[in-house]
């Protein structure tokens, strides 16, 4: 009998290898890691002679090449990506046109990737009593002023402190504690530190609400996808205030009861703190809040807390949708149409909303998205049944929809006999709040006091030497600053570099801090508080600044977006719009559907609570559709106006658009690699006929920041798949000279920026 030769190997790894382009290599795989090798195991190996990590794709009896290395190393004995996570980053690297170790970077935390160790540290506590504590910190005042200024961090603390943050705090060495403690005043302690942000914290437990009609009917077709375990994505589209969040719990409270992890993710975390209160008022103990302003080691604890089944439910901003929970049931994203969602400065530049979509396909679970103002997208879906809707077309108990004021500023100029920001209807209703104790929100799309700096002499504008943006000036630090890059300039300049001349420069445009001098100068007695990215800069500081005004601290709060969102303040009785007409000037598909959206937001504000609201929006064009609509929160009509605009230019949700942009600190070059990129792309694309439609190469909307070039241009058609493989191939052999660097957006938010 002849001998068959006996393969090397008995088994056969596919790996992703961790190069620059992907690539897939077989390897063997030896005997003693039969068990452990399977997709999405984290191994390394050698290629051309040089060690490099990877991922195993599949693992099969054979190998198509003749001669095939072993696997070198299993790198992780915990898995650190689950197999469907692994799928949910093959498919995201496929649409998103992202290298496969691109899209691990996002989708596993620094921290874990580079597997810091969960910390031991030290814990310093007092071990005798505030008033020894205070004594000897005086006796040694002179003597040892290291130990005193340590005695005097313990005297500030409630329990104790971390040895770390101690010394950090009092500035001293480990020397003087360790005295301290020789000396029985302080007590040091080895902890296993579970770095989770809650510790410590204690909340009221919230009871569930009776749901009204509307939210039941909502929350049992929930549960019925919840039950059968089977993929389903529901729209709730629910009018502000009209208790979505409530449905969301109940939701949750479902799953958990099922046996389910729940992930929610939320736009923003500072600016959603009433929402996460409650979630963590309800469900005390399982929750993981996977904040952006954890620490390394913070984040890798809640992570693998998530991981073991620890916490049931995860509470985050975009990146949140990655992360391991266990047997996934439902998957929520609230204000489901935030462009917060969509991550635009580094590739894969994913949205978090479609990512939960299919994340919950391959799961088989239940998604719910929310909003006052869905996405078109999204509603598109739902009348096209591949959505679930549920309506919620009224505000809970005693609460109604606030009356709409649109004020036609063209009169009021006329009235003032030049501009002005604040229409008579507009001061005479705040006069009335403040009278009545009740309070009111102004909002103005617009940071800064003025917006530009111009010389009527000879039109020299101050831009930004290193953006195209004009610089913005700011009352309170009497500076000029560029908001894309903080470039400043202190004092502003008082004569026109230029022409030289004097007492020429003007400046123009409202922002909200000169909204907020105005108004005292109008109301001396008002008292305001401002919320934008001026005011919030520290951490805590949203935080602070909303429970000072939740408190009544103040008659007006004038803010940004920041505000619009989420925000539940009984008693704001008055919202005004002062103005958002310039937003619809962006030359994007989106413009109208944004400031419908921020519009209809921001008016939701006022009224939540038993005194009936009331809102303002001040505008040059009462004539204008998306105004009108979102003055009546006429979501469906202006729904109804703006489909047949997208389709007859064959928009999305009709088409996708990829946008490539083409950067760099050298503009002829980004341009001509940028023309040679499109000519190739269009050369391919020509075989499919006209199913696409690449635009002209230009530069983008912002066509500097921080001195790096901009061009880019676009490609619209119904499928993206074709395309990013034409684009895989082309960047195979394309030269991109390092100096240039090229971002591939695919479902751009915006096809101007
Ligand atoms: P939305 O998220 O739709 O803007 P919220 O969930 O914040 O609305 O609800 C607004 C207010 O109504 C909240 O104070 C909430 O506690 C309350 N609420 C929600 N549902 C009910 C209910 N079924 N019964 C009583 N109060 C409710
Ligand atoms: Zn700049």
């Amino acid at each position: 009998m002849a001998q068959t030769k006996k393969p090397p190997f008995s088994k056969y790894a596919s790996v992703i290898v961790d190069l620059a382009i992907d690539k897939m290599l077989d390897y063997g795989i030896p005997e003693e890691h039969l068990d452990s090798i399977k997709k999405g195991t984290h191994v390394r190996v050698a290629v051309r002679g040089r060690l490099h990590n990877g991922y195993v794709y599949s693992t099969q009896e054979q190998s198509n090449y003749p001669r095939v290395l072993p696997i070198h190393e299993v790198l992780s004995k915990e898995e650190l990506i689950t197999e469907s996570l692994f799928e949910l980053a093959l498919w995201m690297g496929k649409y998103y046109s992202t290298p496969f170790r691109q899209v691990l970077k996002v989708m596993l935390p620094a921290s874990v990737r580079k597997s810091i160790a969960a910390k031991q540290q030290y814990y310093v506590t007092r071990l005798s009593g505030m008033e020894a504590l205070r004594k000897a910190s005086a006796d040694l005042r002179h003597s040892y002023p290291a130990q005193s200024k340590v005695l005097d961090q313990l005297l500030m603390t409630k329990k104790g402190i971390l040895l770390t943050e101690l010394l950090e705090k009092a500035g001293v060495t480990r020397s003087p504690v360790e005295t301290l403690v020789r000396k029985k005043l302080l007590h040091l302690d080895i902890i296993r530190l579970d770095r989770s942000p809650l510790v410590g914290e204690e909340y009221f437990q919230t009871k569930p609400k009776l749901l009204n009609e509307q939210q039941k009917q909502a929350f049992e077709k929930i549960v019925q996808s919840l039950e059968a375990k089977e993929f389903a994505t529901h729209l709730l589209y629910g009018i502000t205030g009209s208790g979505k969040t409530e449905v969301y719990l109940q939701a949750i409270d479902r799953a958990l009861s099922l046996g389910l992890g729940a992930i929610m993710l939320v736009p923003e975390i500072s600016l959603t703190a009433q929402t996460i209160e409650q979630f963590r008022s309800r469900f005390e103990g399982k929750i993981a809040i996977l904040h952006h302003r954890l620490s390394q080691g913070e984040r890798f604890d809640e992570w693998h807390r998530i991981r073991r089944g620890e916490a049931k439910i995860a509470i985050g901003p975009r990146s949140a949708v990655f992360c391991p929970m266990q047997n996934l049931g439902l998957l929520i994203v609230d204000e489901e149409h935030d462009s917060a969602y969509k991550q635009t400065d580094e590739m894969p530049c994913y949205h978090a909303r479609d990512i939960a979509v299919m994340r919950a396909k391959m799961e088989s679970g239940t998604v719910i998205l929310g909003s006052a103002t869905p996405s078109l997208e999204s509603y598109h879906n739902a009348q096209s049944g591949k959505y679930i809707l549920s309506k919620l077309s009224s505000r809970v108990q005693t609460a109604t929809l606030p009356t709409v004021t649109l004020v036609d500023m063209n009169k009021e100029y006329e009235k003032a006999k030049g501009y002005t920001s604040f229409s008579d209807a507009l001061i005479g209703r705040i006069k009335k709040r403040i009278a009545l104790g009740e309070q009111t929100i102004l909002f103005l799309n617009r940071r800064g006091y003025h917006s530009s700096l111009i010389c009527r002499g000879c039109g020299h504008l101050f831009n930004c030497p290193h953006c195209d943006l004009t610089l913005t000036f700011h009352f309170n630090e009497n500076t000029l600053s560029c908001h894309l890059c903080s470039h400043t300039l202190s004092p502003p300049p008082s004569t026109c570099p230029q022409c030289h001349a004097h007492e020429t420069l003007k400046y123009r445009g409202v922002g909200t801090e000169q909204i907020e001098r105005a108004l005292h100068a109008v109301l001396p007695e008002v008292r305001t508080l401002r919320i934008d990215g001026d005011t919030t800069r520290h951490k805590g500081s949203h935080e602070r600044l909303f429970r000072s005004f939740s408190t009544g601290k103040s008659d007006v709060l004038i803010g940004t977006q920041m505000i619009a969102k989420g925000l539940h303040f009984p008693s704001v009785t008055l919202v005004a719009v002062i103005g958002c007409d310039g937003s619809l000037h962006i030359p994007d598909f989106r413009s109208s559907e944004q400031v419908f959206q921020l519009i209809t937001q921001v008016s939701g504000r006022s009224g939540r609570g038993e005194l009936p609201g009331e809102v303002i929006i001040q505008t040059q064009m009462p004539e204008n559709t998306t105004i009108l609509t979102a003055a009546k929160q006429d979501f469906e009509h202006f729904f109804a106006s703006e489909m047949p605009l997208r389709e007859t230019f064959g928009f999305p949700p009709y088409t996708h658009f990829i946008k490539y942009t083409f950067s760099s600190d050298d503009a002829q070059l980004a341009q001509e690699i940028g023309g040679r990129f499109r000519q190739q792309l269009i050369a391919r694309l020509d075989k499919n006929g006209k199913a696409y439609v690449v635009h002209p190469l230009v530069p983008s909307g912002y066509a500097k920041i921080k001195d790096r070039f901009r061009f880019q241009f676009l490609v619209r058609g119904k499928e993206v798949y074709p395309v990013n493989r034409e684009v895989e191939k082309i960047l195979q052999t394309f030269l991109l000279p390092r100096k240039v660097s090229l971002s591939i957006d695919v479902d751009p938010l915006s096809t101007f920026f």
